[in-house]
């Protein structure tokens, strides 16, 4: 298949382009490179080592033999858009291409504004480009679990079935999302809905789980392509961010009292899934959606877990419950359905401790690069 990867450069995007085109198929990432240029404005940066996107794809062809084209360029200019499907014609879109951080989204109105224009405008391109320039091209779009937020009954995969005054009707699950950031991607998950129902395009919405880990086996093949992991407190997820806080000693910081529980998934499972989506696309119209995580875990769950690994690699760190900067329950109801992926063949990478201790390994290695005043949390959602 020929498959454009939008945010091909970044923490997702770049593990997937690679597992892709190992798998034979025709890749082209597309990025305005924008995540780089985020970290120069935050003072922060990848706690290992990222080379450019060219050395990136350089790397990669002299190891493999398979070239991987890219477009440097922004979704939102539909001109740059237009000539790179006049340029590739793709079977599949994949679309990682948005900001993605929900402090980042929460720092004032400028970065609200220029989280929902980036996201929600350029997706609504994306959907006209389908529209005009390749009607087949499956849209293989990044949503959030956190779309769902935490209701106090189970989440179903996107719809759920009500039975309202004796009527019965299959519905979107309602969104109570908990960030500018989130609501783009609910935002998002409408817009492309409705292009299904008018246009008859073909798309799938993978909710995705928050993502932890940072190496694939191809990222693995050499230190050029490495992937970036961030650990700071706009970009950092959850996972990620207490292991490198105890890989230098840090305390590990809980938000408030630590009963929010989120979905997760390995950043191998996450190139899997999209995989996954690829092969099985949804049908002309439909707007599928997918429910991509494997595992759910309170934050006390999780610093618990660092703590004791940490503990085993001779790290002395300690959990410390602050201050939850953001606004949202602590203590609350979690239930998700995830069938549709292990259906189609998903077979779990579960958080082992071996898991826990191979990124904590990556991150005392690179302890000299974290930089120590950013893993803690610096934007509030009030
Ligand atoms: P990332 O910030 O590492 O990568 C996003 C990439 O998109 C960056 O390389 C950036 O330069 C590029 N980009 C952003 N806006 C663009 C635009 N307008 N035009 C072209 N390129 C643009 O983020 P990530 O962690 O790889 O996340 C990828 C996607 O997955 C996002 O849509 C995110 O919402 C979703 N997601 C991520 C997680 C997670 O835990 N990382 C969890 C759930 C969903």
């Amino acid at each position: 298949m020929r498959i454009i990867v939008a945010g091909g450069d970044g923490f997702c995007g770049w593990p997937t382009a690679l597992y892709l085109s190992k798998q034979g198929h025709d890749v082209t990432i597309v990025d305005n490179l924008v995540r780089r240029k985020i970290d120069d404005e935050l003072n922060s940066n990848s706690v290992t080592p990222i080379a450019t996107l060219e050395e990136r794809v350089e790397k990669w062809e002299e190891l493999t033999g398979k070239e991987i084209q890219t477009f440097t360029g922004d979704l939102n200019h539909y001109d740059f858009l237009r000539e790179v499907f006049r340029q590739t014609n793709p079977d599949a879109f994949v679309h990682f291409a948005e900001q993605r951080s929900a402090p980042y989204s929460m720092i004032d109105r400028e970065h609200a504004v220029y989280t929902q224009s980036n996201n929600v405008i350029g997706n609504l391109n994306v959907l006209y480009a389908i529209k005009e320039f390749a009607p087949e091209c499956h849209l293989i779009k990044l949503g959030t679990m956190g779309e769902y937020g935490t209701p106090n009954i189970d989440i179903e995969e996107g719809y759920i079935e009500i039975e309202h005054k004796g009527r019965k009707d299959l519905l979107p699950y309602p969104k109570q999302p908990g960030s500018f950031y989130h609501l783009s991607k609910v935002h998002d998950s409408h817009n492309i809905m409705f292009a299904c129902k008018i246009w008859g395009i073909r798309a799938t919405d993978l909710n995705q789980g928050v993502v932890y880990g940072l190496h694939t086996e191809e990222t693995k093949m050499d230190p050029v392509l490495a992937n970036r992991v961030d650990y700071d407190g706009v970009y950092g997820t959850a996972l990620n961010r207490f292991i490198n806080q105890a890989a230098i000693g840090h305390d590990i910081t809980v938000y408030g009292s630590g009963g929010q529980t989120r979905a997760f998934l390995n950043i191998e499972d996450t190139v899997r899934c999209v995989e996954i989506a690829a092969e099985n696309p949804a049908d002309q119209g439909e707007f599928r959606v997918f429910n991509q995580f494997t595992e759910w875990f309170s934050v006390n769950d999780l610093a618990e877990r660092v703590q004791k690994i940490a503990k085993e690699e001779g790290l002395d760190t300690q959990v410390k419950k602050i201050e939850n900067p953001r606004i949202e329950s602590e203590e609350h109801y979690y239930n998700a359905v995830n069938t549709k992926l292990r259906d189609l063949g998903l077979e779990p990478h579960l958080l082992t401790d071996d898991v826990i201790r191979d990124i904590l390994r990556v991150a005392v290695e690179n302890k000299e690069r974290i930089i120590e005043e950013n893993v803690l949390p610096s934007i509030t959602w009030k």
